[in-house]
């Protein structure tokens, strides 16, 4: 008779994450803007169209469970990543600037699996300098929408330069998308890398050099 503690157990790590979601306003999911209720007609409707019986016990929390799971996941629709590049301080620093590492969980446009990965993010100030942890924001914000990893590549750094009119920017994503590795050609450990070089990382062969030996230098 271990299911109803199963049972128990999952709905109170459900009901805590929610009210999780509700204090923090870091980029949390805002269910007043999901439609909620669609989100669960739509999942019982697939389970029926698979063969399962949406109402059977172990299912009959699903719906629910998975539409606050797509509010969060795609949480940043509702999100404008800008706002995270506005707070800037003006400082005279015209050296780079790297954080690697961000990790991200994103969707995959083409079939809503997860691509998950790292980002890098590498930009040359024009005396507007961000908290390091903005840049975190602005892969959050960015990652949490139906995505295509080439496109979010490209969209953080247009953010820098448009916000931030930085000298150079560079933008490294590599991630694994479970389209690739659970289904269609299923290659488990492939890894899609996709830069974005801006400014004077494009224009300047040694710049770019140096931005990927900070990157990678000392791990490959
Ligand atoms: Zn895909």
């Amino acid at each position: 008779m271990a299911k109803p503690t199963n049972i128990a157990a999952d709905r109170s790590r459900d009901i805590g994450s929610v009210s999780g979601e509700l204090l923090d306003g870091n980029g949390a999911p805002q269910e007043s803007q999901v439609d909620m209720p669609r989100i669960e007609r739509a999942v019982c409707e697939i389970l029926s169209a698979v063969g399962e019986d949406p109402n059977r016990e172990g299912l009959r929390e699903t719906p629910a469970r998975v539409a606050r799971m797509y509010a969060e996941l795609f949480a940043g629709l509702h999100d404008d990543p800008r706002i995270h590049l506005q707070k800037f301080f003006t400082e005279k620093y015209d050296e780079m600037v790297l954080v690697r590492d961000i990790s991200f969980n994103s969707m995959c446009e083409h079939h809503l699996l997860p691509f998950t990965g790292v980002a890098h993010i590498g930009y040359i100030p024009n005396g507007k300098v961000v908290g390091l942890s903005k840049l975190a924001r602005v892969v959050e914000s960015v990652s949490r929408r139906p995505q295509v990893q080439e496109r979010m590549t490209e969209e953080i750094a247009n953010l820098l330069i448009d916000e931030l009119e930085v000298k150079g920017v560079a933008v490294v994503i590599e991630a694994t998308h479970s389209c690739m590795t659970i289904r269609g050609v299923r290659k488990p450990g492939s890894v899609c890398v996709t830069s974005a070089m801006k400014g004077i990382f494009r224009s300047n062969l040694s710049s770019r050099s140096e931005v990927m030996t900070l990157i990678y230098g000392d791990r490959r």
